[in-house]
Protein backbone atom coordinates (compact mmCIF):
# COMPACT_ATOMS: atom_id res chain seq x y z
CA UNK A 1 0.00 0.00 0.00
CA UNK A 2 2.87 2.62 1.02
CA UNK A 3 4.26 1.59 -2.84
CA UNK A 4 0.79 3.10 -4.16
CA UNK A 5 1.13 6.17 -1.96
CA UNK A 6 4.83 6.87 -3.33
CA UNK A 7 3.80 5.91 -6.94
CA UNK A 8 0.96 9.37 -6.25
CA UNK A 9 4.01 11.51 -5.14
CA UNK A 10 6.10 10.52 -7.89
CA UNK A 11 4.61 9.89 -11.08
CA UNK A 12 2.25 12.99 -10.22
CA UNK A 13 2.86 14.74 -13.67
CA UNK A 14 1.86 11.18 -15.77
CA UNK A 15 -1.27 11.08 -13.30
CA UNK A 16 -2.05 14.46 -14.19
CA UNK A 17 -1.63 14.13 -17.61
CA UNK A 18 -4.20 11.59 -17.56
CA UNK A 19 -6.91 13.50 -15.70
CA UNK A 20 -6.19 16.53 -18.79
CA UNK A 21 -6.57 14.03 -21.33
CA UNK A 22 -9.66 12.56 -19.90
CA UNK A 23 -10.60 16.11 -19.77
CA UNK A 24 -10.31 17.10 -16.12
CA UNK A 25 -9.60 20.58 -15.35
CA UNK A 26 -6.35 20.97 -12.88
CA UNK A 27 -5.57 23.82 -11.13
CA UNK A 28 -2.55 24.17 -9.31
CA UNK A 29 -2.14 25.74 -5.65
CA UNK A 30 0.78 27.52 -3.97
CA UNK A 31 0.84 26.33 -0.56
CA UNK A 32 -1.96 25.75 2.41
CA UNK A 33 -3.79 28.93 2.59
CA UNK A 34 -5.15 28.23 -1.10
CA UNK A 35 -8.77 26.98 -0.35
CA UNK A 36 -9.22 23.61 -2.60
CA UNK A 37 -12.64 22.85 -1.31
CA UNK A 38 -13.97 26.53 -3.45
CA UNK A 39 -11.68 24.95 -6.62
CA UNK A 40 -13.49 21.24 -6.09
CA UNK A 41 -16.45 22.64 -5.40
CA UNK A 42 -16.06 24.26 -9.22
CA UNK A 43 -15.28 20.97 -10.75
CA UNK A 44 -11.87 21.02 -11.00
CA UNK A 45 -9.04 18.99 -8.94
CA UNK A 46 -6.50 21.25 -7.42
CA UNK A 47 -3.05 19.66 -7.32
CA UNK A 48 0.13 21.46 -5.06
CA UNK A 49 2.78 22.82 -6.78
CA UNK A 50 6.27 20.92 -5.01
CA UNK A 51 9.65 21.16 -5.22
CA UNK A 52 11.85 18.61 -7.15
CA UNK A 53 15.24 18.58 -6.73
CA UNK A 54 17.06 20.12 -9.39
CA UNK A 55 19.53 22.80 -9.44
CA UNK A 56 18.70 23.04 -13.74
CA UNK A 57 15.83 24.65 -11.95
CA UNK A 58 16.93 27.59 -9.71
CA UNK A 59 18.96 28.65 -12.49
CA UNK A 60 16.37 28.76 -15.00
CA UNK A 61 13.86 31.20 -12.66
CA UNK A 62 16.50 34.07 -12.92
CA UNK A 63 14.73 34.93 -9.70
CA UNK A 64 17.03 36.56 -7.33
CA UNK A 65 20.01 34.57 -5.41
CA UNK A 66 18.53 35.25 -1.93
CA UNK A 67 14.56 34.40 -2.58
CA UNK A 68 14.06 30.95 -1.15
CA UNK A 69 14.64 27.71 -3.18
CA UNK A 70 11.14 26.88 -2.97
CA UNK A 71 10.13 30.02 -5.12
CA UNK A 72 13.15 29.75 -7.21
CA UNK A 73 12.43 26.15 -8.01
CA UNK A 74 8.50 26.18 -8.55
CA UNK A 75 9.43 29.55 -10.80
CA UNK A 76 12.38 27.23 -12.59
CA UNK A 77 9.73 24.23 -12.91
CA UNK A 78 6.88 26.54 -14.57
CA UNK A 79 9.20 27.91 -17.34
CA UNK A 80 10.46 24.24 -17.60
CA UNK A 81 6.96 23.74 -18.80
CA UNK A 82 6.40 20.41 -15.93
CA UNK A 83 2.85 21.86 -15.10
CA UNK A 84 1.79 21.76 -18.99
CA UNK A 85 -1.54 19.88 -17.89
CA UNK A 86 -2.67 23.14 -15.43
CA UNK A 87 -5.37 24.99 -16.55
CA UNK A 88 -4.89 27.80 -13.73
CA UNK A 89 -2.73 28.91 -10.99
CA UNK A 90 -3.88 29.89 -7.27
CA UNK A 91 -1.75 31.51 -5.06
CA UNK A 92 -2.80 32.36 -1.38
CA UNK A 93 -0.32 34.61 -0.03
CA UNK A 94 1.63 33.74 3.17
CA UNK A 95 4.85 35.62 2.31
CA UNK A 96 6.21 38.44 0.54
CA UNK A 97 8.23 36.11 -1.39
CA UNK A 98 5.23 33.93 -2.68
CA UNK A 99 2.73 37.17 -3.05
CA UNK A 100 5.48 38.94 -5.70
CA UNK A 101 6.57 35.55 -7.40
CA UNK A 102 2.54 35.42 -8.35
CA UNK A 103 3.33 38.98 -10.08
CA UNK A 104 6.09 37.60 -12.00
CA UNK A 105 3.81 34.66 -13.13
CA UNK A 106 1.09 36.86 -14.47
CA UNK A 107 3.33 39.75 -15.39
CA UNK A 108 4.43 36.81 -17.96
CA UNK A 109 1.16 34.96 -18.68
CA UNK A 110 2.63 31.80 -18.03
CA UNK A 111 -1.05 30.50 -17.10
CA UNK A 112 -4.61 31.35 -18.86
CA UNK A 113 -5.80 31.58 -15.54
CA UNK A 114 -3.94 33.05 -12.21
CA UNK A 115 -5.89 33.93 -8.80
CA UNK A 116 -4.32 35.55 -5.90
CA UNK A 117 -6.17 34.45 -2.41
CA UNK A 118 -5.34 37.16 -0.08
CA UNK A 119 -7.24 36.27 3.15
CA UNK A 120 -7.02 38.48 6.17
CA UNK A 121 -4.59 37.59 8.86
CA UNK A 122 -7.61 38.83 11.51
CA UNK A 123 -11.39 36.86 11.76
CA UNK A 124 -13.29 39.54 13.06
CA UNK A 125 -16.74 39.75 11.95
CA UNK A 126 -15.96 42.34 9.51
CA UNK A 127 -12.97 40.07 8.02
CA UNK A 128 -14.92 36.80 7.61
CA UNK A 129 -17.97 39.17 5.69
CA UNK A 130 -14.48 40.29 3.30
CA UNK A 131 -13.51 36.97 2.74
CA UNK A 132 -16.83 35.19 1.82
CA UNK A 133 -17.46 37.71 -0.46
CA UNK A 134 -13.64 37.13 -2.01
CA UNK A 135 -14.56 33.44 -1.94
CA UNK A 136 -17.89 33.89 -3.84
CA UNK A 137 -15.81 36.29 -6.63
CA UNK A 138 -13.21 33.17 -7.13
CA UNK A 139 -16.09 30.77 -7.51
CA UNK A 140 -17.01 32.84 -10.32
CA UNK A 141 -14.02 32.98 -11.60
CA UNK A 142 -13.28 29.33 -11.28
CA UNK A 143 -16.95 28.55 -12.68
CA UNK A 144 -15.27 30.23 -15.89
CA UNK A 145 -13.02 27.50 -16.74
CA UNK A 146 -14.84 24.49 -15.84
CA UNK A 147 -18.44 25.74 -16.79
CA UNK A 148 -19.84 24.45 -13.48
CA UNK A 149 -21.25 26.75 -10.79
CA UNK A 150 -20.62 26.44 -7.25
CA UNK A 151 -23.67 26.30 -5.40
CA UNK A 152 -24.09 25.98 -1.82
CA UNK A 153 -24.69 22.19 -1.75
CA UNK A 154 -21.78 21.76 -4.07
CA UNK A 155 -19.28 23.56 -1.79
CA UNK A 156 -20.94 21.34 1.18
CA UNK A 157 -19.97 18.20 -0.05
CA UNK A 158 -16.40 19.34 -0.92
CA UNK A 159 -15.95 20.68 2.25
CA UNK A 160 -17.32 17.35 3.81
CA UNK A 161 -14.46 14.81 1.76
CA UNK A 162 -11.76 17.35 2.85
CA UNK A 163 -13.11 17.15 5.88
CA UNK A 164 -13.04 13.75 5.60
CA UNK A 165 -9.50 13.69 4.44
CA UNK A 166 -8.49 15.48 7.35
CA UNK A 167 -9.75 13.12 9.62
CA UNK A 168 -8.17 10.24 7.79
CA UNK A 169 -5.12 11.68 8.41
CA UNK A 170 -5.84 12.80 11.97
CA UNK A 171 -6.67 8.80 12.30
CA UNK A 172 -2.81 7.88 11.04
CA UNK A 173 -0.88 10.46 12.90
CA UNK A 174 -2.57 9.06 16.30
CA UNK A 175 -1.76 5.62 15.33
CA UNK A 176 1.52 6.11 13.18
CA UNK A 177 3.80 5.95 16.81
CA UNK A 178 2.23 2.54 17.36
CA UNK A 179 3.15 1.26 14.25
CA UNK A 180 6.41 0.60 12.45
CA UNK A 181 5.30 2.71 9.31
CA UNK A 182 8.66 4.78 8.70
CA UNK A 183 9.36 8.57 9.10
CA UNK A 184 9.70 8.34 5.45
CA UNK A 185 6.57 6.10 4.18
CA UNK A 186 4.82 8.86 6.78
CA UNK A 187 5.72 11.56 4.09
CA UNK A 188 5.19 9.79 1.07
CA UNK A 189 1.39 8.62 2.77
CA UNK A 190 1.09 12.76 3.40
CA UNK A 191 2.48 14.42 0.87
CA UNK A 192 0.44 11.81 -2.31
CA UNK A 193 -2.80 13.72 -0.12
CA UNK A 194 -1.67 16.96 -2.24
CA UNK A 195 -1.77 15.41 -5.43
CA UNK A 196 -4.44 13.26 -5.72
CA UNK A 197 -8.17 14.19 -6.17
CA UNK A 198 -9.67 14.40 -2.40
CA UNK A 199 -11.93 10.84 -3.42
CA UNK A 200 -8.73 8.75 -4.40
CA UNK A 201 -7.43 9.50 -1.38
CA UNK A 202 -10.06 9.07 1.26
CA UNK A 203 -10.49 5.60 -0.65
CA UNK A 204 -6.12 4.80 -0.25
CA UNK A 205 -6.38 6.16 2.97
CA UNK A 206 -9.59 4.01 4.09
CA UNK A 207 -8.43 0.76 2.68
CA UNK A 208 -4.25 1.75 4.23
CA UNK A 209 -6.02 2.20 7.37
CA UNK A 210 -8.11 -1.10 7.67
CA UNK A 211 -5.02 -2.89 7.35
CA UNK A 212 -2.59 -0.52 9.66
CA UNK A 213 -1.53 -3.29 12.56
CA UNK A 214 -0.44 -1.35 15.64
CA UNK A 215 3.57 -3.87 16.63
CA UNK A 216 4.23 -3.89 20.37
CA UNK A 217 7.85 -4.31 19.56
CA UNK A 218 9.78 -1.55 21.26
CA UNK A 219 12.06 0.67 19.23
CA UNK A 220 14.79 2.46 21.00
CA UNK A 221 15.92 4.82 18.73
CA UNK A 222 16.20 8.38 20.21
CA UNK A 223 12.22 9.67 19.10
CA UNK A 224 12.00 12.83 17.33
CA UNK A 225 9.63 14.86 15.84
CA UNK A 226 10.30 16.78 12.67
CA UNK A 227 8.98 20.01 11.67
CA UNK A 228 10.19 21.28 7.73
CA UNK A 229 8.61 22.84 4.74
CA UNK A 230 10.73 21.07 1.92
CA UNK A 231 9.47 17.75 1.55
CA UNK A 232 12.67 16.72 -0.40
CA UNK A 233 14.81 18.47 2.64
CA UNK A 234 12.64 16.62 5.26
CA UNK A 235 13.33 13.01 3.54
CA UNK A 236 17.26 13.72 4.06
CA UNK A 237 16.83 14.72 7.87
CA UNK A 238 14.59 11.96 8.29
CA UNK A 239 17.50 9.57 6.90
CA UNK A 240 20.32 10.90 8.67
CA UNK A 241 19.04 10.58 11.95
CA UNK A 242 18.14 6.93 11.14
CA UNK A 243 21.96 7.17 10.34
CA UNK A 244 23.23 8.14 13.91
CA UNK A 245 20.10 6.18 15.48
CA UNK A 246 16.88 8.60 16.03
CA UNK A 247 13.50 7.87 14.64
CA UNK A 248 11.49 10.84 13.54
CA UNK A 249 7.90 9.60 14.85
CA UNK A 250 5.60 12.79 13.99
CA UNK A 251 6.16 15.18 11.69
CA UNK A 252 4.91 18.81 10.85
CA UNK A 253 4.97 19.52 7.48
CA UNK A 254 3.03 22.82 6.90
CA UNK A 255 4.03 22.71 3.31
CA UNK A 256 -0.03 22.21 2.83
CA UNK A 257 -0.66 23.59 6.53
CA UNK A 258 -4.15 23.01 5.86
CA UNK A 259 -4.55 19.36 6.64
CA UNK A 260 -3.64 18.46 9.92
CA UNK A 261 -5.70 21.48 10.82
CA UNK A 262 -9.01 21.20 12.41
CA UNK A 263 -12.01 20.49 10.34
CA UNK A 264 -14.10 22.94 9.03
CA UNK A 265 -16.95 23.40 10.74
CA UNK A 266 -19.98 23.57 8.66
CA UNK A 267 -22.67 25.40 9.95
CA UNK A 268 -24.88 27.58 7.82
CA UNK A 269 -23.63 29.18 4.61
CA UNK A 270 -20.86 27.21 3.14
CA UNK A 271 -19.15 29.90 1.92
CA UNK A 272 -18.95 32.04 5.50
CA UNK A 273 -18.07 28.40 6.80
CA UNK A 274 -14.81 28.20 4.49
CA UNK A 275 -13.79 31.52 5.44
CA UNK A 276 -14.05 30.82 8.94
CA UNK A 277 -11.99 28.22 8.32
CA UNK A 278 -8.95 29.25 6.95
CA UNK A 279 -8.98 32.99 8.64
CA UNK A 280 -6.57 32.38 11.80
CA UNK A 281 -7.22 28.43 11.28
CA UNK A 282 -4.17 27.57 9.07
CA UNK A 283 -0.67 27.12 10.53
CA UNK A 284 1.03 29.24 8.09
CA UNK A 285 3.75 31.86 9.45
CA UNK A 286 2.96 34.94 11.00
CA UNK A 287 -0.70 34.79 10.15
CA UNK A 288 -1.44 31.76 12.87
CA UNK A 289 -1.39 32.47 16.22
CA UNK A 290 2.75 31.54 17.73
CA UNK A 291 0.87 30.52 20.83
CA UNK A 292 -1.19 27.83 19.57
CA UNK A 293 1.10 26.72 16.86
CA UNK A 294 3.94 26.09 19.61
CA UNK A 295 1.37 24.54 21.69
CA UNK A 296 0.57 22.37 19.07
CA UNK A 297 4.32 20.99 18.47
CA UNK A 298 4.10 20.59 21.87
CA UNK A 299 1.38 18.60 22.16
CA UNK A 300 1.87 16.28 19.13
CA UNK A 301 5.54 15.88 20.45
CA UNK A 302 4.06 14.56 24.12
CA UNK A 303 1.00 12.20 22.28
CA UNK A 304 4.37 10.68 20.38
CA UNK A 305 6.39 10.45 23.18
CA UNK A 306 9.36 12.65 21.46
CA UNK A 307 12.20 13.33 23.26
CA UNK A 308 13.78 16.43 20.87
CA UNK A 309 12.20 18.24 17.53
CA UNK A 310 14.08 19.41 14.37
CA UNK A 311 13.40 22.20 13.29
CA UNK A 312 14.25 22.57 9.86
CA UNK A 313 14.08 26.17 7.96
CA UNK A 314 15.57 26.51 3.98
CA UNK A 315 17.44 29.41 3.65
CA UNK A 316 16.24 32.71 2.67
CA UNK A 317 12.94 31.49 3.84
CA UNK A 318 12.31 34.24 6.20
CA UNK A 319 8.88 33.46 6.92
CA UNK A 320 9.96 30.47 8.82
CA UNK A 321 13.31 32.08 10.08
CA UNK A 322 10.54 34.53 12.08
CA UNK A 323 8.29 32.13 13.33
CA UNK A 324 10.83 30.13 14.73
CA UNK A 325 12.31 33.14 16.43
CA UNK A 326 8.87 33.70 18.24
CA UNK A 327 8.25 30.18 18.74
CA UNK A 328 11.60 29.43 20.49
CA UNK A 329 11.02 31.51 23.30
CA UNK A 330 8.21 29.31 24.21
CA UNK A 331 10.50 26.28 23.29
CA UNK A 332 13.33 27.41 25.84
CA UNK A 333 10.25 28.34 28.26
CA UNK A 334 9.35 24.93 28.18
CA UNK A 335 12.47 23.41 27.93
CA UNK A 336 11.67 21.54 25.03
CA UNK A 337 14.67 20.13 23.82
CA UNK A 338 14.95 20.71 19.81
CA UNK A 339 17.53 21.68 17.22
CA UNK A 340 16.87 24.71 14.19
CA UNK A 341 18.61 23.89 11.18
CA UNK A 342 18.79 25.76 8.10
CA UNK A 343 19.94 24.48 4.76
CA UNK A 344 19.28 25.26 0.80
CA UNK A 345 17.60 21.97 -1.04
CA UNK A 346 20.82 20.81 -2.13
CA UNK A 347 22.77 17.40 -1.62
CA UNK A 348 25.83 19.82 -0.78
CA UNK A 349 23.89 22.00 1.51
CA UNK A 350 21.97 19.05 3.69
CA UNK A 351 25.66 17.03 3.96
CA UNK A 352 26.62 20.18 5.92
CA UNK A 353 23.89 19.19 8.61
CA UNK A 354 25.24 15.74 9.53
CA UNK A 355 27.40 17.27 12.49
CA UNK A 356 25.11 18.93 14.33
CA UNK A 357 22.51 16.27 13.79
CA UNK A 358 24.54 13.66 15.15
CA UNK A 359 25.50 16.16 17.95
CA UNK A 360 22.01 16.49 18.65
CA UNK A 361 21.27 12.93 18.23
CA UNK A 362 24.32 11.79 20.59
CA UNK A 363 23.21 14.94 23.65
CA UNK A 364 19.53 13.08 23.84
CA UNK A 365 21.34 9.93 24.73
S1 LIG B 1 7.06 30.58 3.21
FE1 LIG B 1 9.29 30.51 2.96
S2 LIG B 1 9.68 28.78 1.57
FE2 LIG B 1 7.49 29.34 1.41
S3 LIG B 1 7.40 30.77 -0.32
FE3 LIG B 1 7.59 31.98 1.56
S4 LIG B 1 9.80 32.37 1.79
FE4 LIG B 1 9.52 30.66 0.35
Amino acid sequence: MISEFKERIEKRHERSRELKKDGKKIVACFYGLVPKELIHAAGIIPIQLIEERNPQYEEKSELLPYLCGMSKNLTGQIYGKVFDYVDGVMVGTVCDTNRHVFDIWAHRKLFPHLFLVRAPSTASDAAVIYYTNELKRLAGELEKISGKKVTEDSLRESIALYNENRDLFGQFYDLRPKTDISAEDAVYIFSSGLVTPVEEHNDMMQRFLSTLATTSQANNNIKLMLCAVNLNMAIDVIRMSEKYGASVVTDDLPHNARYGSNKIDMIGDPFEALARGYLRKVPAPGIYSFEERATDIRDRMAKAKAKGMIYLIQLYCDAYAIEYAILKERFDKWNLTHLRLEAEDTPSSIEQLNVRLQSFVESLL
